[in-house]
């Protein structure tokens, strides 16, 4: 079956689950060109608690975790069932870490299905997903990645949902498509090891507009899984999608192990 590619996905703004975008296009593209996984395992920026957790349903809920958007975004629902045995692999595969097994409280969040939607639109690949653990180090999420890496080995495609830059207090929306000079260096630099060094993610945490970019690194951790799959397999990511919004939102997306469009 070969190693099955992985994914960071800018998910952005959640009506690029229901409005035409190009990043939607983007998403539907990268389905077709991946082909059908034997199931999908998606770390999600919008499940930041206080552990590493995984959903065990059979199946998952779709939750519409925002406020203020049109009431036909809150009736999507990505009925992908679950898969509780992936959810017992992903819990094997991060030991010694605990990974909580969500039976009942957590569903698939608009991280996932926003983008999910896209790609898989009959909804009929198992989903599980995986929380990013807000008291651990960006390096720990790096180590978790490696962790997953044999997942790939087996048909497993792993998605990370969040975005490198990520910040919502500066957005300005007369910036339109542009970014902020800082947004562009903290990506670009994001860029540099992404696609050279990953193994060398956290140093991005010391970056010079890291705190812009970041203000709380729920949105940025997620990439730090591709950073470890792409370590544990000796690959480097390259670049799928790039854009802006807003000002201080990045789209750039990457992808591990997919040959080029
Ligand atoms: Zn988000």
């Amino acid at each position: 079956m070969g190693t099955t590619p992985a994914l960071f996905i800018g998910h952005g703004n959640p009506m690029n689950a229901i409005e035409p975008s190009r990043y939607a296009d983007a998403w539907y593209e990268l389905g077709q060109r991946i082909g059908t996984p034997r199931a999908i395992v998606c770390v999600s920026a919008h499940w930041f608690i206080g552990a590493t957790a995984v959903t065990a349903m059979s199946a998952p809920r779709t939750i519409h975790d925002f406020y203020g958007f049109p009431q036909e975004l809150f009736e999507v629902r990505y009925p992908a069932p679950g898969s509780p045995e992936l959810a017992e692999e992903i819990i094997d595969a991060v030991q010694p870490t605990w990974c909580g097994r969500d039976e009942d409280s957590w569903g698939l969040d608009h991280g996932t299905w926003s983008v999910l939607r896209r790609m898989y639109p009959d909804a009929s690949v198992p989903v599980v997903q995986v929380s990013v653990d807000a008291t651990k180090s960006v390096h720990d999420h790096v180590a978790l990645g490696a962790q997953l890496a044999p997942l790939r080995d087996r048909g497993v495609l792993v998605v990370a949902s969040g975005n490198i830059v990520h910040n919502l207090r500066m957005v300005q929306w007369s910036a339109g498509d542009t970014g902020f000079e800082w947004a562009h260096n903290f990506d670009d630099a994001a860029r540099d090891i992404l696609t050279t060094d990953p193994s060398r993610f956290g140093a991005l945490e010391d970056h010079a507009a890291y705190h812009a970019a970041s203000p709380t690194p729920d949105h940025f951790w997620p990439a730090a899984y591709l950073a470890g799959l792409a370590s544990a397999s000796g690959e480097t990511c390259r670049v799928e999608i790039e854009g802006y919004v807003a000002g201080s939102l990045s789209m750039t997306s990457y992808s591990l192990g997919l040959p080029e469009a």
